[in-house]
């Protein structure tokens, strides 16, 4: 997934299908967009910061960028390998914010923390680009569990894109309901909040989704 810096596209949208339900313009952080009198979202480039909030907001995910969608989101997901002979292992997809969470795991990396085997991560704009689709498509393709990785949320946030990592939260609901309509247990999803200085509690944290997933088992729909 190229990063925000490799994509200065703006937000397009697919307005033939758009439901002028507002989502987007009451998410957005920035106040960059707004409903015209037709009730179609107006970007105002000036204000939008590429951050893909919107994008995860839409729920009939309309809005995309030239090299940032859902579908890329998906098909990333759906090419992760899984080699054949490991159905018996946890299998953990990670979507990380791309501004603290990915570098404090490429800073694990580079520390040379030793870390589960069983996790493969997808970097996003900002947690807030991520929606329950996604979760479904990661649990489809056999994943056992997902971890969101984004900034701390709440009064004290670092969220680069101010609500982005809290807006997330807002939207686990969304993906309790994906995950009981799969009938799969809600503890496969784990919301984790890692600062860019947090590399010391990656690997402890993961380790505790591979715990999880020991406990609860491995995702029924694997290998189907
Ligand atoms: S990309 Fe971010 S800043 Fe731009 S319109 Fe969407 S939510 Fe607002
Ligand atoms: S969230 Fe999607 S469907 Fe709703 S107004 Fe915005 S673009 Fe249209």
């Amino acid at each position: 997934m190229h990063p925000r810096v490799g994509d200065l596209s703006y937000p397009g949208f697919f307005m033939h299908k758009c439901t002028s339900c507002g989502r987007c313009t009451q998410e957005c952080p920035f106040g960059a967009l707004e409903l015209d009198d037709k009730k179609q979202p107006v970007l105002n480039t000036s204000r939008c910061r590429r951050c893909g909030i919107c994008m995860g907001a839409c729920p009939v995910q309309i809005i995309s960028f030239a090299d940032y969608s859902v579908d890329m989101l998906s098909a990333m997901i759906r090419a992760v390998e899984i080699p054949e002979g490991d159905e018996a292992k946890p299998r953990i997809l990670a979507l990380a914010c791309e501004n603290d969470a990915y570098p404090a795991l490429d800073i694990a990396g580079i520390n040379r923390l030793q870390s589960t085997a069983a996790v493969r991560v997808i970097p996003v704009r900002c947690l807030g680009s991520v929606n329950s689709i996604l979760v479904a498509d990661a649990m489809s393709r056999g994943f056992d569990a997902v971890a969101l990785m984004g900034c701390r949320s709440g009064e004290d946030y670092q969220c680069h894109f101010i609500k982005g990592s809290e807006l997330l939260e807002t939207r686990m609901g969304n993906v309790r309901e994906t995950l009981d309509r799969l009938a799969l247990e809600a503890e496969r999803v784990k919301v984790m909040e890692v600062a860019i200085s947090d590399s010391d509690r990656i690997p402890g944290l993961l380790q505790e989704l591979v715990e999880t997933v020991k406990r609860v088992g491995l995702n029924p729909m694997k290998g189907f």
